[in-house]
């Protein structure tokens, strides 16, 4: 009774229009997150950002700033753990309910887990807290140093009608990651390039709108 179309996550959509849908993890980031807004104002594309509720508490204005420019917000948990190896539902649980009320009042129904990582009872429980589960099926591993023309060629190489593609405009991880891997530069100019040429064959829209241009599916590989 629980494998509605809305337990299911999605990884894309299959649709027979040139449409696709950026999403962005781990921000809002003061200094990154206005820059992808002046990107994406410049190409006229709209996109999905999935923040970390912690980091959009700290950045408040930089949230609605996303909001009001037509981007769409959804939940990326309170604080990025792991939420197969938490200790507890109720820690779950919390994850999800802080994660919203970090960006409200712009938080919409829609749920990124930390590194895709989630299972029957993490589907189960975002579906009860009437969340759509939205995962990915392309990634340029923007995460990975490499130089914006990497990002730029596997961004044009990798999109395809109907995608919804992981980028991240912060990469929230504390400690754990060199401050050199946190740099967003190469990603954000590999973006801006990419954008350039793919514009002219795909139009980016948001993930609720992107779910309404087609057949929402599950092609999970990740995990
Ligand atoms: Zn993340």
């Amino acid at each position: 009774m629980f494998m509605t179309n809305g337990f299911n996550p999605i990884t894309n959509v299959e649709t027979q229009e040139s449409v696709a849908a950026l999403t962005f993890d781990d921000g809002p980031h003061p200094i990154y997150t206005p820059w992808v807004l002046r990107i994406l104002r410049e190409h006229d594309v709209k996109a999905t950002f999935f923040m970390v509720g912690e980091a959009a508490s700290r950045f408040p204005e930089i949230v609605h700033d996303v909001a009001q420019d037509g981007h769409v917000i959804g939940n990326h948990s309170w604080n990025h753990p792991n939420l197969t190896k938490t200790p507890s539902r109720l820690h779950r649980l919390q994850q999800l309910r802080k994660g919203a009320k970090g960006t409200a009042p712009y938080c919409q129904r829609l749920f990124r887990p930390p590194f895709g990582a989630q299972n029957a009872q993490i589907r189960f429980d975002a579906w009860l807290f009437r969340y759509q589960m939205i995962l990915w099926n392309v990634s340029t591993q923007d995460w990975v140093r490499q130089d914006s023309g990497d990002i730029t060629k596997k961004m044009i190489e990798r999109v395809k009608p109907g995608c919804i593609m992981l980028l991240h405009d912060a990469i929230y991880a504390g400690n754990e990651v060199p401050e050199q891997d946190k740099d967003r530069g190469p990603m954000l100019n590999g973006l801006d390039r990419a954008l350039s040429t793919l514009k002219r064959q795909i139009r980016f829209i948001t993930v609720p709108e992107l779910l309404r241009a087609g057949k929402p599916v599950c092609n999970w590989s990740s995990s």
